[in-house]
């Protein structure tokens, strides 16, 4: 018996091995050959009218109020606070500046104001040498050009020293009520490129595709609602998509959860 067994084992004809590597035949099954050749279907503009149109009702669903956050009484207090919001945030600078109005309250007492002493009042929200020397070259133009009072044009505006295109902006909506351009902060920056309305990269940019992609008459509120967007639900780290009223239309690459 141990010698037939023997004999069996030793004559048992091997089953052939595939000629076809596996890997080789996995990559010409009938299912992936249909998807190679099948056409791809083209993606759809992020920046379709209808889509953008569905943005900006479901962010004044959400934030049919939202207004600047820097406090402020009038023009030259609000455009104080957002030369000192630079690098800063609103709550920041909204704990400096009832003392700093309360010493210089008006363009005319900021002109004569020593350098030192409004660096001391603004310290806290950083690079305050540079903006005490502007708030007070700012005063100064303002008295000198406009009567003491901030000009209403973007020309106009972008003479006054420490101004530039989004404080011009935050002035000419927030006060005047004039969409002169559109809001481009952090957040807005953010949140724009992730909605992919955007692919560009410097807030001058993006303000001028903003600009040729929203009604202007959008263009106050839109920056508003974006912050407020920005601060609440799509954060820069970790964005909340779970609760957030945009996520069938996101596609972000940021996105931490997703329906589709
Ligand atoms: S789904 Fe996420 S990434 Fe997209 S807009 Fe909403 S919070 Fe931001």
């Amino acid at each position: 018996m141990p010698a037939a067994r023997s004999l069996k084992k030793t004559t048992a004809k091997k089953t052939p091995r595939a000629t076809v590597p596996v890997r080789a035949a996995q990559k010409t099954t009938p299912a992936k050959a249909a998807r190679k050749t099948a056409k791809k279907r083209p993606a759809a503009d992020p920046t379709d009218p209808q889509r953008v149109q569905t943005i900006l009702d479901r962010l004044a669903q959400h934030y049919p109020n939202a207004v600047c956050a820097l406090h402020h009484k009038n023009a030259w207090e609000l455009m104080v606070a957002t030369i000192l919001s630079a690098q800063c945030t609103d709550v920041r600078v909204n704990m400096v500046t009832p003392a700093l109005f309360k010493r210089f309250p008006t363009p005319q007492a900021m002109a004569k104001a020593p350098q030192a002493e409004v660096e001391e009042l603004i310290r806290t929200t950083g690079f305050f040498r540079n903006k005490a020397k502007n708030i007070i070259g700012a005063a100064q133009r303002l008295i000198a050009e406009f009567g003491g009072k901030v000009p209403q044009t973007m020309e106009e505006l972008l003479t006054i020293p420490g101004v530039a295109r989004k404080t011009a902006n935050v002035v000419s909506g927030s006060w005047y009520k004039i969409g002169l351009g559109v809001v481009v902060d952090t957040h807005v920056m953010r949140i724009t490129q992730r909605l992919e309305l955007t692919k560009s990269t410097t807030p001058e940019k993006i303000e001028q595709d903003m600009m040729r992609l929203l009604p202007q008459a959008s263009w106050i509120d839109f920056s508003h609602r974006v912050i407020h967007f920005g601060r609440e639900i799509c954060v820069a780290r970790k964005p909340r998509c779970a609760d957030c009223f945009l996520e069938d239309i996101c596609n972000s690459k940021d996105k931490t959860w997703s329906t589709h």
